[in-house]
Formats: structure tokens, sequence, C-alpha cells
């Protein structure tokens, strides 16, 4: 009787060490960017997956019961801030019931920190249906944005698990020399985009365009989030012939036929992008996705594909 007791009590202190030791630190992100570099700060001690797989569009990414369960269990959540996330996080979080992760609390991880963002409104209004208020969420795809968003993320991670403080600095500092190495390669490689111009279907590739040397000519859409109408499309085609726009970016979230069209009316060349990692098969983490974007945007104005 004794022994058996005593065996039972070892086993399951022996399991419950066991299992405690393999617990992960559970982490949600926004969008599959975020999750990567999650994955790579925090190593073996996190479990991470992101509710976007990267074809969404970042402001109506759709809401599925699976997500606000798995925000539930969940020890952190990484957003992109800047208001980004605004037509599904706030609605899922509350649907989560997990105070940890609210906004203001301790397991909420705002990547967008130390960015200081472009295109900064003078005048929010919301009621015209403005995407964009706190200025241009669209930072990630910008590779030196990417290693602030993966500082953000480990200061994060250090705040709410400072026993492994040590172990994220570590992993990050190896994560930002590995950034910074294709960083000095993608700064050389984009020389023939210097001076580019290029219309796109939403205002998210400016940040891009101020990293390589691009200039962002007009948008597709009259402003963020607000459709098109054919004057608007008259008045951009008479200006990108006026200005000889290079390129027009069709990004997958966005529907084909008008950008072609636009491309087709104008002379530019038409180009389609993801703006998320995940977005195109190619684009498996965030170095890939942004190398990905790079190339394919060379190889239009070098008249390739
Ligand atoms: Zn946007």
């Amino acid at each position: 009787m004794k022994r058996s007791v005593l065996f039972i009590s070892l086993l399951s202190l022996f399991l419950f060490s066991d299992a405690h030791a393999e617990e992960k630190i559970k982490v949600v992100t926004t969008i599959p960017d975020l999750a990567d570099m999650t994955r790579n700060i925090g190593g073996n001690l996190v479990e991470v997956s992101s509710i976007a797989t990267g074809v969404e569009d970042i402001h109506a990414v759709p809401m599925k019961p699976s997500f606000a369960v798995q925000l539930n269990r969940a020890d952190l959540v990484v957003l992109l801030g800047l208001e980004a996330e605004h037509a599904f996080l706030p609605a899922l979080l509350e649907a989560a019931r997990n105070p940890r992760i609210l906004r203001d609390g301790p397991g909420y991880i705002d990547a967008s920190v130390y960015i200081t963002p472009l295109e900064v409104p003078v005048r929010i209004d919301r009621a015209l249906g403005d995407q964009h208020p706190m200025g241009n969420p669209h930072y990630n795809v910008d590779p030196v944005m990417g290693k602030a968003a993966a500082k953000a993320i480990a200061d994060g991670l250090s705040r709410n698990y400072p026993e492994h403080a040590a172990t994220f600095k570590q992993n990050l500092d190896a994560y930002l020399a590995k950034l910074d190495a294709a960083i000095m390669r993608w700064e050389a490689e984009a020389a023939p985009l210097k001076g580019k111009k290029l219309v796109s279907y939403h205002p998210d590739l400016v940040y891009f365009a101020e990293r390589f040397g691009m200039e962002p000519a007009g948008t597709i859409e009259i402003r963020a989030g607000i459709d098109p109408t054919p004057g608007h499309i008259a008045d951009l085609e008479d200006r990108m012939r006026r200005e000889k726009v290079d390129l027009v970016v069709r990004e997958v979230q966005y529907p084909a036929g008008l950008a072609e069209t636009v491309a087709q009316a104008t002379g530019a060349k038409l180009v389609e992008l993801p703006v998320m990692s995940g977005g195109t098969p190619e684009t498996r983490d965030y170095i890939s996705f942004i190398d990905y974007n790079l190339r394919t945007m060379l190889k239009a104005v070098q008249g390739g594909a």
C-alpha cells in the first residue's frame, strides 16, 4: 500500500514536471511576419501561431471562432499596431476573455512601439473610412522597420518572462545580425529601383519605396480603404502618363482587373506582390518575403517577367 502510494506520487511528480518542462509560452500574432520574428527570438521556449496567413487584407481579416479560442489560451499576443488590425483584433480580444492580452494588459505586445510612422494624418476622419488613422501601418515591408519590430517583440517577451531575458537577447542579436547582412545585400541590389515611380492599389508600399529609393505616385484606391471611382481612375491615368510612372503594383489581396487596366492604359509595368510573408509560396518567412518583393520589383524594372 505504502509502496504504491509512493509510486503514484513519484509518477505524478514525474509527469507533472515533465509536462511543466515542455510547456511553451503560447504566442498568437496577427500576421506571419511577426510569427516568424517571434519564433526566431523565442526559440524553443515559444509556440507561435498567426491569425492571418499572408493573403488577407490586414484591414479586413475574416474572423473565425477558432481565433478567439487560440487567443483565450494565449500567454501573449503580438500585433503590428498603429490600428492596422482595427477591423478584427479588438472584437477577437473581447470574445477571447483573456485579460492578460487585452490592450494595456502585460501580454499585449505592440510591435510598432519603435516605429516612427509615415503619412500621419493631420485630421482623422473614420467617417470617411480611413484605414490609417495613426499613420501608415504597413511598415513590415521595410526590413529596417522589421528590425525595430523584432526589438519590440524581444522587449515584450522579456517583460513577461524576465527569467528568459538573456536567451531572448541572444536570439534577438543573432536574428538582427542575419537581417543586417540581408539589408546590406538588398540595398546594393536595389540600385536599379532608385527614382522609379510606382502606383499601388492600396498605400501599403510607402515604407518599401522609402527604403529603396522609389517614388510612390498614387494609389488605385482614392485613399486607404476608399474604393476607386471612374473619375479617380481617369485622373490617376492622366497623371501617370504625364509623370511617366514605371510600375503598377497589384497586392495579392486586391482584385487584378483594375490594376491591369491601369497598367495597360498608361504603359506601366504590372507587378504582383504580397504585403506580408505567406502571401505567395516563395515568401515562407520574413527574409524570403523581402527578398521576393525586391526581386519581383527588379525583374519588372529591368524588363524581365
Ligand atoms: Zn492599409
